[in-house]
């Protein structure tokens, strides 16, 4: 059948409308909407990808710990069961420039020969600097050493003489308890990182609320990467305490006022440091 005039018009403007339909732009709606649905889409992912990313450095800083253990143990496997104080392990002073940032200062470590990398000694996760030679550079090393380890020094030799730990001067020495449960090393706080020397509490026989000392980092989730004397690896999570709090300004450290703010540990963090930095009397 022959298609009538008014049918064939009619066609013709449908096919115009819809073509004017399907060319036109977005409305300023339709983009709000897309854009908020995007929104709610990242706002959904990144903090998956934030802790993704704690995770890593994590890893990394374990992996540190992990080598820096074995480097220590192979020390002392070749010198007699040996068990060097934080000195020997490592010297120089990262309060202060130019040993803070100097590679030189870390490669005199005893154990840099079992190593031969200086990335080790710093955690992926540290973005404290000082300012040398004109700019900010980062510190050489974030993590210390067990100062209840070694040959005591004046410090260790207090929960030494209060009836505390024992000295331990050979790694045979690390009973009540083992290996497994006394750190060897710390990654230490920002705001309290120097010496090699890791020395939490003046009395380490009880709870009296004292501030650190030295002070564990938070930087891994209020976290800290400790190595264990028997050469394994952990990131521990402080139950009552809040290590986060870093006092330095656009990661840069101002030279020895390093401890103008040390926070205070919980008592659950006290016990579980206390009962993994010694052998037991
Ligand atoms: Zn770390």
């Amino acid at each position: 059948m022959k298609p009538t005039v008014d049918t064939d018009i009619c066609l013709e403007r449908c096919l115009r409308s819809l073509a004017i339909r399907t060319q036109r732009a977005f409305t300023l709606i339709e983009l709000l909407v897309v854009i908020a649905i995007i929104a709610i889409l990242a706002a959904m992912l990144l903090p998956a990808l934030g802790k993704a990313k704690i995770k890593a450095q994590a890893i990394s800083c374990m992996s540190n710990g992990k080598q820096m253990g074995l480097a220590y143990l192979m020390y002392a496997n070749d010198n007699n069961d040996y068990a060097m104080e934080p000195f020997e392990w490592c010297g120089g002073s990262v309060a202060a420039v130019p040993d803070a940032v100097s590679e030189n200062v870390v490669k005199t470590s005893a154990t840099y020969p079992y190593l031969s990398s200086v990335k080790v000694f710093h955690c992926p996760t540290d973005n404290s600097g000082l300012v040398y030679q004109g700019k900010i550079q980062l510190r050489n090393r974030s993590y210390s050493q067990n100062a209840q380890i070694g040959k005591a020094s004046l410090y260790a030799q207090v929960n030494i003489g209060n009836g505390t730990y024992r000295e331990v001067i050979k790694l045979s020495g690390l009973t009540r308890p083992g290996p497994s449960d006394i750190f060897l090393f710390i990654d230490e706080h920002e705001n309290s990182i120097n010496d090699s020397h890791f020395y939490a509490f003046r009395d380490m026989s009880k709870y009296t609320g004292e501030k650190w000392l030295d002070a564990p980092s938070g930087r891994h989730g209020n976290a800290t990467g400790f190595t264990f004397a028997d050469g394994h690896a952990e990131i521990h999570k402080w139950q009552d305490s809040d290590l986060h709090k870093v006092q330095i300004s656009g990661g840069v450290v101002t030279p020895n006022s390093h401890s103008s703010f040390l926070p205070v540990p919980g008592p659950k963090d006290h016990a579980w440091f206390t009962n993994h930095t010694g052998a037991f009397k």
